[in-house]
């Protein structure tokens, strides 16, 4: 462990209280950032946090940037990122412009886009969804056929959990970390570890996802993990999540898929750059969204929401 890791925590708590800030993460970031935020979560819960929040000034958000505009289009508190680069190479793959094209091409269809877009994406859709409530947002719709994006992955699952017609709003849109998992590297693990439960993150590649025990959001992992009598399981995701789940559970195994399942962009947050943020806080670090995209993207958003419960609790079984 880096010797400065300790100070640098004890500074950042000092200054958070003193300017008054929530710290959230996402499940991505890394350990010693998990460790002082106030709260960790998948990228919906974490949204939903910063909206409810009434006893901060200011929100510092360890993510990537698609989810510090969300938080800043749900609360009214100023929204800082420690690394302002940290883009989502998901999210680059559909943009409004994109959206508008395909509306054009299919008018009337609704437009479901995943929430790893950017603000102005979001603004073109009628929902947004995660990954842990994309099945019961498409069918809260009551439509055969929808308009979905940017992942490719996501829509396979989409299409496996409820045969609804999904048409990629860009056919080649992934992540790339969650593409790296393959079926083999599982075959191997399951065969080293035959009671593990294997869960697969809803971006890993269909035949990934077909050959988990279970499919779904970082959220719905974590309550597994916790809630399960099973002692080992196996990951198919991001590996802060691996680790973060080992340190909250030393009396189970949390074993990773493939180890070098890294999202470098989650990884450009540090300490450091938290600390900074927090001393100066530096106009370049604000995320704002345009006022002319908020209440657009707050109603697909609201709409998210009036789907039926996210799948937290109810992962989407394996077909045999
Ligand atoms: S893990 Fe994938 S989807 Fe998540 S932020 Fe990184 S690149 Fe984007």
């Amino acid at each position: 462990m880096d010797s400065r890791i300790p100070e640098l925590q004890r500074r950042i708590l000092e200054l958070k209280k003193k300017r008054r800030a929530l710290i959230v993460a996402h499940n991505y970031q890394p350990l010693e950032i998990q460790q002082i935020a106030d709260f960790v979560g998948d990228s919906l819960q974490l949204a939903r946090k910063c909206a409810a929040d009434k006893r901060h000034d200011i929100i510092v958000f360890a993510g990537v940037r698609f989810m510090a505009e969300m938080a800043a289009v749900l609360s009214n508190m100023p929204v800082y990122i420690p690394a302002p680069d940290t883009l989502c190479p998901l999210a680059g793959y559909v943009t409004a412009s994109k959206i508008r094209i395909k509306k054009r091409k299919y008018p009337g269809m609704p437009v479901v886009v995943y929430v790893n877009t950017t603000a102005e994406a979001k603004s073109e859709c009628d929902v947004v969804c995660t990954s842990g409530n994309a099945v019961e947002v498409v069918q809260s719709l009551g439509v055969d056929t929808v308009l979905f994006g940017p992942d490719k992955n996501l829509a396979d699952h989409v299409r496996r959990a409820t045969g609804i017609r999904v048409i990629d709003i860009e056919p080649k849109g992934h992540c790339y970390v969650h593409q790296q998992f393959d079926v083999a590297q599982i075959q191997l693990l399951r065969e080293e570890h035959p009671d593990a439960v294997v869960i697969a993150h809803p971006e890993c590649p269909l035949e990934v996802q077909e050959a988990a025990d279970m499919v779904g959001s970082t959220g719905m992992m974590a309550k597994t993990v916790a809630e399960s009598p099973a002692k080992e399981f196996i990951l198919a995701t991001e590996i802060g999540m691996v680790e973060q789940l080992q340190a909250a559970h030393p009396d189970k195994v949390i074993i990773p898929a493939y180890n070098g399942a890294r999202c470098i962009q989650m990884k450009k947050n540090s300490l450091e750059k938290i600390l900074r943020v927090l001393e100066d806080l530096p106009q370049e670090n604000r995320v704002t969204v345009p006022d002319e995209l908020v209440p657009r993207v707050r109603l697909a958003l609201r709409r998210m929401s009036k789907a039926p419960s996210a799948a937290l609790s109810v992962p989407v079984p394996r077909s045999s």
